[in-house]
């Protein structure tokens, strides 16, 4: 599929910043943590990394989410870790718990049936509301209402790299509204019906059908490979995610979008998040796909980033000095023994660079 985008000429990759906003004003942006009191460790190590490389320079608040209440010490080491602004949220039932149209014996089932077959979380229900949270209402926390932008973090993460200048400026003057590190192919067993659950959406919703950028235009080809027929698996992984929630200043929205809501109401209906085991990966990302232009997303080749086993280490000289990960490990690498390993294949992130560069 690479192939094919790359010979698409189509689109103009120009962006110019509206009249009334200067590429120096600030911008509405901050991390977003959904984490549990027993994580505190691995966040305050996410943290410290974080602070080091980037935020130490910039100053950007953080939101902590929780469908628990944090606890003080929680609330005392978080806030010792940083000087910027903190602010700490719980997840209401609403946003975590079951809708009413949900048949919980029959989630229950599929979960058993999930975990026989030893599927990844397979057997968990806290992950099944986590992936739902993390689907469809994090960008309407009240918590997050003041911002335009979002950096999500999670515990135990790596930052590798010396960052120095704004990401998020960078996102807003640029019209970026998805910026990524790492790729990869989901677990076909966790999303039997997505793909065409989607599908009956496009056909059911005309009025937001009708709208979406053309084929060309969109990135829709990152996760089909029969011109839309099947899900390939492709996505983004979400536990680094720099997005814009709604933004006026290009074409389209995403999370906070009209279309988007319809878009994961119509999913969450269907009950895919309890029925199978649907992650906010591909959900974020097939969503993207369909719904923002190629020019809108962007790969962070030059930010380290480590999440278990895989992680992004750029390997271009320019990039070297300000790292503190082995280029020998970039995940590039990792594709023959990953795809063995888990009998996944998996896309690298040079022909991202490709993919968005040299369109
Ligand atoms: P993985 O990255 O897909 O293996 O999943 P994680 O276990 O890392 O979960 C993703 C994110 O959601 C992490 O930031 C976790 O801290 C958070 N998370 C997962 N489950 C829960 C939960 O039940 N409660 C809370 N508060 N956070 C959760
Ligand atoms: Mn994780």
């Amino acid at each position: 599929s690479f192939t094919s985008m790359s010979s698409s000429k189509s689109y103009n990759n120009s962006f110019a910043l509206p009249d009334h906003i200067s590429p120096d004003d600030p911008v509405r942006a901050c991390f977003v943590v959904l984490v549990r009191n027993s994580e505190l460790n691995g966040l305050l190590s996410s943290m410290r990394q974080l602070e080091d490389t980037f935020n130490r320079k910039f100053n950007y608040p953080y939101v902590f989410l929780n469908d628990d209440e944090f606890s003080p010490e929680f609330k005392d080491l978080t806030s010792a870790a940083t000087s910027a602004k903190v602010e700490y949220g719980k997840v209401d039932a609403q946003m975590w718990g079951y809708p009413s149209f949900i048949n919980q014996t029959m989630a229950a089932e599929t979960r058993t049936q999930m975990a026989a077959i030893g599927l990844p979380y397979g057997g968990s229900e806290s992950y099944r509301h986590m992936c739902r949270f993390q689907s469809g209402f994090f960008f309407r926390h009240p918590l997050l209402d003041q911002y335009d932008y979002y950096w999500r973090v999670e515990p135990d993460v790596d930052f590798t790299c010396q960052i120095d200048y704004d990401v998020f400026k960078y996102m807003r003057n640029n019209g970026k509204k998805y910026g990524f590190t790492i790729a990869f192919r989901e677990f076909m067993g966790t999303v039997p019906t997505l793909w065409d659950t989607i599908r009956n959406f496009k056909k059911d919703h005309p009025e937001v059908a009708d709208k979406l950028p053309a084929k060309g235009d969109s990135l829709i080809d990152f996760v089909t490979d029969d011109n839309g027929q099947t899900y390939n698996g492709c996505h983004f992984w979400t536990n680094f995610e720099v997005g814009a929630f709604t933004s006026a200043i290009a074409s389209l929205d995403l999370w906070r979008s009209n279309d988007y809501l319809k878009f994961f109401g119509y999913l969450d209906r269907s009950g895919g998040f309890f029925y199978e085991r649907w992650g906010d990966a591909p959900v974020h990302s097939i969503a993207a796909a369909l719904m923002l232009r190629k020019n809108e997303f962007h790969f962070f080749n030059d930010i380290g980033y480590r999440h278990t086993a895989y992680q992004h280490c750029p390997v271009e000289p320019e990039h070297r000095s300000r790292c503190a990960c082995n280029p020998d490990d970039n995940f590039g690498k990792l594709t023959q023994i990953t795809s063995d390993y888990m009998k996944l294949s998996v896309m690298l992130p040079s022909a991202f660079t490709e993919l968005l560069h040299h369109v």
